[in-house]
């Protein structure tokens, strides 16, 4: 089967693959609290160049997450940020790829780590207020950064391996919410095809992802629902996670995967955000758009990003007053898309 690519993005593989070509150590990186499609991309990256001879360790700035050490055929690939040895591997490193954020607060306490190093950027990200310099393969019509991924090892003719394969169909299904998102494209679907085709169990790894999780999640759930409330004339509906449940069943930001689906998936709802304590005066605000309103402003409002559909930000103050200013922002942002008329 062949996938068929945009020309634009071919040229942009081509360069970041002569890059990629070639080097005897690269670092790969993504976002804080890496999610399945930043986790996949990685692996999926790092198995291709290892193929090609070129030492690949992944350094993030936060923690490897737990529920997708799975894609790794050996936990040796990613380095703690902390570490003596990510100090030295940096040194000594020929690259830094930055894989699904283009933005240095972002990648956190692995942007001092890199700084200086030539940079490559592959993303499917806006570019926002702060963006990394580099060579870069940014394409936001991709549906994932694994989608640029995998346009970058098919465009180097391979060789495709199964870690590489599973780490691009976990980015994609995790972006595309299992494609059931807008950004779900024929090239998306295309992928997908072509990477069961080739052996990825769907099935299998829908319960992986989705099905295996904790009771902690469901209890968390539970309580964080009881706190839904809406905004029916603006069409915006948002949720609490209790912060005393989080607490006492020792939840991880894992746990709360998908609970923004909840207060937008409601009827009428065009909006929904999710609101969380994650220190004394901080709230972490994730912002999700059906489609005909676009949040990304709201967030870089409040010193956050992401996409016009899916974005979020850290915001100081207290929950009550970040809830009443994002809610009045995102008012704004429903009366500038128009649907209220
Ligand atoms: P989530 O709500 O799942 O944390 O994030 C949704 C989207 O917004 C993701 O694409 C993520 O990269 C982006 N995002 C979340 N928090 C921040 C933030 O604090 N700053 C920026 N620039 N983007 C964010
Ligand atoms: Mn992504």
């Amino acid at each position: 089967m062949t996938v068929k690519k945009n020309r634009s993005r071919d040229e942009s593989v081509e360069i970041v693959l002569s890059e990629l070509r070639g080097k005897d150590l690269v670092i790969l990186t993504t976002h804080k609290n890496a999610d399945g499609d930043g986790c996949g991309s990685e692996v999926a990256l790092a198995d291709w160049l290892r193929s090609q001879g070129t030492e690949t360790f992944i350094i993030n700035p936060t923690p490897f997450p737990e529920n997708f050490k799975f894609l790794l055929p050996d936990i040796s690939w990613v380095v703690e940020a902390d570490s003596s040895s990510a100090r030295e591997l940096c040194d000594g490193a020929d690259l830094v790829v930055v894989l699904d954020t283009g933005e240095n607060p972002r990648i956190g306490k692995v942007e001092p780590l890199v700084r200086g190093l030539k940079t490559v950027i592959v993303d499917h990200h806006p570019i926002g207020g702060n963006p990394i310099e580099g060579i870069s393969l940014r394409d936001t019509t991709a549906s994932s950064t694994g989608e640029l991924v995998y346009d970058l090892i098919e465009g180097a003719g391979g060789p495709w391996s199964k870690t590489s394969d599973l780490g691009v169909y976990v980015a994609v299904v995790s972006d595309t919410g299992s494609f059931r998102y807008g950004n779900t494209t024929p090239h998306s679907l295309r992928i997908a095809a072509e990477l069961v085709h080739r052996g990825v169990d769907p099935g299998k790894i829908y319960r992986r992802l989705f099905g295996d999780y904790h009771k902690t999640r469901l209890e968390l759930l539970q309580s964080s629902l009881s706190t839904l409330d809406l905004d029916e004339t603006y069409k915006i509906a948002w949720m609490v996670v209790s912060e005393k449940a989080y607490e006492s069943l020792g939840a991880t930001p894992e746990d709360l995967e998908g609970f923004v689906d909840y207060p937008r998936f409601i009827d009428g709802i065009q909006v929904g955000l999710l609101f969380r304590k994650v220190s004394r005066n901080a709230i972490k605000v994730s912002l999700r758009s059906n489609g005909a309103v676009n949040v990304n402003p709201v967030a870089r409002k409040f010193g956050g990003g992401g996409h016009n559909q899916a974005s979020g930000a850290l915001v100081t103050g207290s929950m009550e007053r970040v809830k009443k200013d994002v809610i009045e922002g995102v008012r704004e942002a429903v009366e500038i898309s128009g649907i209220l008329k």
